[in-house]
């Protein structure tokens, strides 16, 4: 039996595979974690300030728990010292997850070039998106979520299904 338009209408099908609506949901309810330890931390709290307001790209839901998040903020110099913290705060985040380098100083440690300062995060863990500035604006931090939207949808990475994941190892 046939099916003519006003049916069609009432009950629209719409055809997709399970990786697009996988990564469109990812795409669209990030949970930031920060991690803030120096000046981009404060600059962090501009983020998600109703003035900026971070909701309109569906990450708000900011965490302080690993293990209520998906997506790793660092915003700050990391020091040696702090190294093996910021690893384990990683370990604890389930896959898939996510990093974003807020600032000169943790994406390179910027003019902290010296015996105590962790040269760049990649170092320790994998990072996604690294943001310039010092410190990057609060728009700059929503040009990085977008990047990342960006490749949660339209990379092989970004689409591969929560049982197939395996962390990327850092640099
Ligand atoms: Fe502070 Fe600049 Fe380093 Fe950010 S990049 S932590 S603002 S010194």
């Amino acid at each position: 039996m046939g099916i003519n338009q006003l049916e069609f209408n009432q009950f629209p099908v719409i055809t997709t595979r399970r990786e697009a609506v996988v990564a469109w949901g990812r795409k669209n309810s990030l949970w930031p974690m920060p991690y803030g330890t120096a000046c981009c931390g404060i600059e962090f709290m501009g983020v998600i300030s109703s003035v900026f307001d971070i909701s309109r790209f569906g990450a708000e839901l900011v965490r302080f728990s690993p293990r209520q998040c998906d997506l790793l903020i660092v915003a700050g110099t990391i020091t040696h010292k702090m190294a093996p913290i910021l690893k384990q705060v990683y370990d604890q985040i389930s896959d898939p997850k996510w990093v974003i380098s807020m600032g000169v100083c943790a994406s390179s440690g910027g003019f902290y070039n010296n015996y105590c300062t962790v040269q760049g995060i990649d170092h320790i863990i994998p990072v996604d998106v690294y943001i310039a500035g010092c410190p990057p604006r609060p728009e700059a931090v929503f040009d990085a979520v977008i990047k990342l939207q960006d490749k949660l949808e339209n990379t092989e990475e970004g689409r591969i299904p929560p049982t197939q994941y395996q962390a990327a190892e850092p640099k």
